[in-house]
């Protein structure tokens, strides 16, 4: 039943995680929705197959929940009980350093002994508390801020191969502010990250406010399993194979043309929720003077990225496996950006006996070793990885997956994009954008981003 004041009719154009989680907290509230999916399949960029007894996840192959909505949002999809914990083994990661697989430090004293760093890289990184804060205003390069607050070493053999494990991204390009908010938000409240964090934790503790804790987790079919939920549950009329043919403001609301199996439709709606990749945007069916608009949207990175799942029988690999997985600083000039051991973090990842890689190629410091060829990127992957892990032989079992533009990059300047889209949805009532670009690119963050724009147009 659509409940009083709420917009009666929703057109929500993409069917990705953010635009089916937009669709179902929107048709939940008793809004009429109706999601216009190009594609044969909703899910978009996470896709979890089985082959050979191998789980195979062709985008994300696990979710962070950051956040007590998000997880209560699973709770609301009846998810919970369905709910795989990352391993605790997984805790532990690995960085590779001179062609070492070295354990990343997780504690005070492990971060004293690591031959990660030298001990003026050390020394460097306990000066930190005493590096003034750079204007708040001023919009800094992942690399910019690390170095200037913790040393080169710490960029080079820490934050640069977290950033590639993120958003395939370039350390050198990404934005502090938009990619890492809560770590700018240190330095520009409080002027320093270790005493910031410090100060919030004591703040917490006075207000009694508890922090949620991060839950790294799966379900034992994969991360597909979300979408898939979301697409059988929504209270939505799905249109997959659909091709949206015009998108127009009029007086009475949004007319929205588009063409299915079923033939051509044109009908109107009283909101309208884009939720394709930002390079989609421009492209899409707009009326004239919003087509000007839009191609006046400063464009966003997309780079490629392949992933491979790569099985080998248990023997095959000296390597223990134990941990979430081994990341490459782009300094140690590998050709991959990393590998996640699989079939450690989840159960049921690889048949008995047996081990699953997960292998990731390309990004925005790597582009051109992405390739849309299987046998050119196994044969890549194991070149590089075969001395690092102690492989023995060939793969059992090989399944790849090009992505020609895969992650959005909150580059500095992403402030701009963004203020250009709401400059949008301030001038076209009733518009709004809901996808990967805003809000952070994590499952956890989309989910997020989802439940707060439902909330905004169920508010209006
Ligand atoms: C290789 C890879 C690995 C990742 N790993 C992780 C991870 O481990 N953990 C994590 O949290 N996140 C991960 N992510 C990020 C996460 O998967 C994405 O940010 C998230 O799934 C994006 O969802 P979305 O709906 O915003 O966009 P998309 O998934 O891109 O969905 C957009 C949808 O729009 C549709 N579309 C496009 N054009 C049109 C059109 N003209 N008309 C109608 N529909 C259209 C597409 O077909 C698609 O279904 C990964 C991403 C990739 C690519």
């Amino acid at each position: 039943m659509n409940q009083p004041g709420n917009p009666r009719s929703i057109a929500v154009i993409g069917g990705g995680l953010s635009g089916l989680a937009a669709a179902w907290r929107l048709g939940h509230a008793g809004a009429a929705v109706t999601l216009i999916e190009k594609s044969a399949r909703t899910g978009g960029a996470v896709r979890s197959e089985r082959h050979d007894g191998f789980l195979c996840e062709a985008g994300p192959n696990s979710m962070l929940l950051k956040s007590q909505l998000a997880e209560d949002f699973l709770d609301e999809l009846g998810l919970t009980s369905e709910i795989v914990d990352a391993s605790p083994v997984a805790n532990k990661r690995f960085l590779v350093k001179n062609g070492r697989v070295l354990p990343l430090p997780m504690s005070m004293g492990g971060g004293i002994t690591t031959p990660l760093y030298s001990p003026g890289g050390k020394l460097r990184l306990l000066a930190e508390p005493f590096i003034k804060a750079a204007p708040a205003d001023q919009d800094q390069s992942v690399a910019g801020f690390v170095t200037r607050r913790m040393g080169r070493q710490f960029l080079d053999y820490g934050i640069a191969a977290l950033v590639s494990g993120i958003f395939a991204g370039d350390p050198e390009k990404l934005s502090i502010r938009y990619a890492f908010p809560k770590v700018w938000n240190l330095e520009a409240r409080y002027g320093s990250l270790i005493g910031g964090a410090i100060k919030l934790r004591k703040e917490r503790k006075r207000s009694g406010e508890v922090a949620y804790k991060p839950r790294m987790m799966s379900f034992p079919d994969g991360i597909e399993t979300l979408t898939r939920r979301l697409a059988a549950t929504a209270s939505a009329d799905i249109r997959t194979d659909a091709q949206p043919l015009s998108l127009a403001r009029t007086d009475a609301g949004w007319q929205v043309g588009w063409r299915d199996a079923s033939g051509e439709h044109d009908r109107r709606f009283d909101a309208l929720v884009v939720s394709v990749p930002a390079h989609v945007n421009p492209g899409l069916p707009w009326a004239q003077e919003i087509a000007a608009e839009m191609a006046a949207v400063p464009a966003l990175y997309y780079p490629p990225v392949t992933t491979l799942v790569l099985g080998y029988r248990r023997e095959q690999i000296e390597h223990p496996l134990d941990g979430f997985g081994m990341l490459i600083p782009l300094v140690e000039k590998r050709r991959v950006l990393g590998a996640i051991f699989s079939s450690t973090i989840f159960p049921g990842r690889a048949p008995d006996g047996h081990v699953a890689l997960m292998i990731f190629i390309g990004g925005a410091t790597m582009p051109d070793c992405a390739t849309p060829g299987e046998s050119g990127a196994v044969s890549l992957a194991t070149g590089q990885l075969t001395d690092l892990l102690g492989i023995h032989g060939e793969p059992v079992f090989t399944s790849a997956t090009h992505w020609p533009l895969a992650i959005p990059q909150y580059n500095v300047g992403h402030g701009d994009f963004l203020a250009s889209l709401e400059g949008l949805e301030k001038r076209w009532e009733g518009l709004h954008f809901c996808a990967n670009y805003r809000g952070g690119p994590g499952l956890s963050d989309c989910l997020d981003s989802a439940r707060a724009i439902a909330n905004r147009i169920l508010q209006r």
